[in-house]
């Protein structure tokens, strides 16, 4: 071998890598799909750039964009090899050797309290779960930069890197050979190789082929016709042999073969690459759709997804989507929500993926969307750069965030314990509706935040949002309600959507602010999450009817006939306050109806920032 340099794991891999070859999971089986994901993310690359760059695919095998699987019973290695984008040097130290990423040190925290070895490929660390089975492996790559090197790590806090002279060259890709446990023997059976590939890996857009014992029809001499001097005329009988051939000899004689069934070494294709967003929804499975949002969220929990909307744009921009609402918010959602790239949405230009880095397919508030688009629409070669400036992304933006909302309001609608109406909600109690109870509760306790942020950043959707609001108020009961059905119980002459803000209920409800509005028996909204004072400062009014903070200046419930008569009575000790208090805090010392039991309070101007929001905006400078 030329000369082998070595390398020391970062030290937080190097722990990860620990973990990972001293586990006693019981699930080992992960480690395929994450070879085969990635073999895949390679593959996706060099077909990417292949678009502005032919030359890049090279030739012959080259050019065959697939997964080859094998196994060697004998030296107890599966290997695994993909004509991707391949790894120069460089790469393998970076991207073998260091995490990038953040959020792997969460990982590291949940894996060492007993976490989920199952959902190490959202963490970008998937390529390690190869230890689970190999304590020895070797990755094998080109790149077309580079010339072929080898990686190798025993797992003991360092791996090797040196140029390979030794191993058949690739052409350009990657192989990665295991060399597996004593324990880890089944993965050399084929049986369950295959079962792994079709269990996990069915929606790879690449054929997979493993090296199999298969059967196979071969042809043969026919017994009675084994004579010396036959190899001529057997050989114008293979299939091979054209059709003039052929009848030339049809007149002297009957062929002389037979077809028997041999085993034999072949390459056997495990998938079919249907994609399944071509296919009409009406054919797709729940069962296929949960599948489909596991594989490309990376998340192989056992939760389902919340929701998802699949479903063909046609017009001038022709596309289709599939939506998935996920069953679960990440722990980061909203941590450097202005400045992290986070689009979950992959985008494919006619079935070629292009990216899941494109930032412009949906607000940020909707960023929590898994899913995908291929649009028919866009052009296929261009950079990357042209096709984030193109103008029908404007379009498939929009018509997305359409069918995003469209798609959460019908979680809405579906859910029983949502209803408006009364009579269908004891009707729906008794029904098979069961399983849709209580759902938009869930998703309101994990994405409810981006809906607000949503009504403040989307003043073109803000009405839709704002449908999908929900919150406690006076009369709720400990029950989220909506915006619709406060307003259907409004009382007549009501105008106003009456709330008020604040660190808590139990807070809330002292409030001198709410005596009299009890007492007369209005609802009030209660808000009670700091996002809701700025979401307030968006929301002016709802089905026309405009909100009012009853802590604010300006409340009105309805006219007092003796308005006129206390103000006359009271001018004189008004005029008292006014002068008393008369310093910058005070503006004004004013009679008012809003009380019941408390003889005075302290109300902020109608264009001033509540008391609530004062305390929100210390408590961020502080
Ligand atoms: P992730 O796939 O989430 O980035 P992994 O730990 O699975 O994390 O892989 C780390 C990195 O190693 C990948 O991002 C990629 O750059 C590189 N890599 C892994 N496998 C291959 C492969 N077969 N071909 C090219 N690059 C690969
Ligand atoms: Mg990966």
């Amino acid at each position: 071998r030329s000369s082998v340099e070595r390398f020391e794991f970062q030290a937080e891999v190097s722990r990860l890598m620990d973990i990972i070859i001293n586990s006693l999971y019981s699930n080992k089986d992960i480690f395929l799909r994450e070879l085969i994901s990635n073999a895949s993310d390679a593959l996706d690359k060099i077909r990417f750039i292949s678009l502005t760059d032919k030359e890049v695919l090279g030739e012959g095998d080259d050019t065959k964009l697939e997964i080859k699987i094998k196994l060697d019973k004998e030296n107890k290695i599966l290997s695994i090899r993909d004509r991707g984008v391949g790894m120069t040097k460089e790469d393998l130290i970076k991207n073998l050797g260091t995490i990038a990423k953040s959020g792997t040190s969460a990982f590291m925290e949940k894996m060492q309290t007993g976490g989920d070895l199952n959902l190490i490929g959202q963490f970008g660390v998937g390529f390690y779960s190869v230890y689970l089975v190999a304590d020895y492996v070797e990755v094998i790559s080109k790149h077309n930069d580079d010339k072929q090197y080898v990686w190798e790590s025993k797992a003991d806090g360092a791996f090797a890197i040196s140029e390979d002279t030794y191993n058949e060259p690739l052409g350009r890709g990657t192989e990665i050979r295991l060399h597996l446990k004593e324990e880890a023997a089944e993965y050399l059976e084929e049986s369950k190789l295959k079962d792994l590939v079709q269990k996990y890996s069915e929606f790879i857009n690449f054929p997979i082929y493993v090296w199999a014992n298969k059967e196979v029809d071969v042809e043969v001499p026919a017994e009675d016709d084994e004579s010396s001097d036959d190899e001529d005329k057997r050989r114008s009988r293979t299939p091979e042999s054209t059709d003039d051939e052929e009848k030339e000899n049809e007149d002297e004689q009957k062929p002389k073969t037979k077809t028997v069934k041999e085993t034999a070494y072949d390459w056997e294709r495990l998938n079919d690459v249907k994609a399944i967003w071509l296919r009409s929804p009406k054919e797709v499975t729940e069962e296929e759709y949960t599948k489909f949002y596991r594989s490309i969220a990376k998340d192989f929990g056992d939760e389902k997804p919340m929701a998802w909307s699949h479903f063909n744009a046609e017009g001038d921009v022709e596309f289709k989507a599939v939506l998935f609402v996920p069953p679960k918010a990440p722990n980061d959602l909203y941590e450097n929500y202005y400045t992290a790239k986070r689009s979950n949405l992959k985008l494919y230009v006619r079935r070629v993926f292009i990216s899941d880095e494109f930032d412009e397919l949906l607000p940020k508030y909707l960023m929590f969307l898994m899913g995908l688009v291929d649009s028919d629409t866009l052009p296929l070669n261009v950079s990357r750069e042209m096709l984030q400036q193109h103008d029908s992304l404007k379009t498939i933006k929009k018509k997305l965030i359409r069918k995003a909302l469209d798609m959460i309001r019908k979680l809405a609608e579906e859910d029983p314990d949502e209803s408006h109406d009364k009579d269908k909600k004891e009707e729906d109690e008794s029904n098979e509706n069961d399983e849709k109870r209580g759902q938009y509760t869930k998703f309101w306790n994990e994405f409810g935040k981006s809906i607000k942020i949503g009504i403040i950043e989307d003043s073109a959707n803000r009405n839709r949002l704002a449908k999908l609001l929900r919150f406690e108020t006076t009369k709720s009961d400990g029950k989220l309600t909506s915006l619709d059905q406060y307003i259907s119980r409004m009382k007549s002459g009501q105008k106003d959507i009456f709330y008020i803000t604040g660190t808590s209920k139990e807070q809330l409800e002292k409030s001198p602010f709410l005596e009299r509005l009890k007492k007369k028996n209005f609802e009030v909204i209660f808000f009670t999450d700091p996002a809701d004072e700025y979401l307030m400062q968006y929301l002016m009014d709802y089905e026309d009817k405009k909100f009012q903070n009853v802590s604010k200046e300006g409340l009105k419930l309805g006219k007092d006939s003796n308005d006129k008569e206390m103000k006359e009575s009271f001018k004189e000790l008004t005029k008292w306050w006014k002068e008393t208090l008369a310093s910058e805090d005070v503006d004004d010392v004013k009679i008012s109806n809003r009380l019941a039991d408390t003889p005075c309070v302290v109300v902020t101007s109608k264009y001033g920032w509540s008391s609530n929001m004062e305390r929100i905006m210390q408590s961020q400078t502080l």
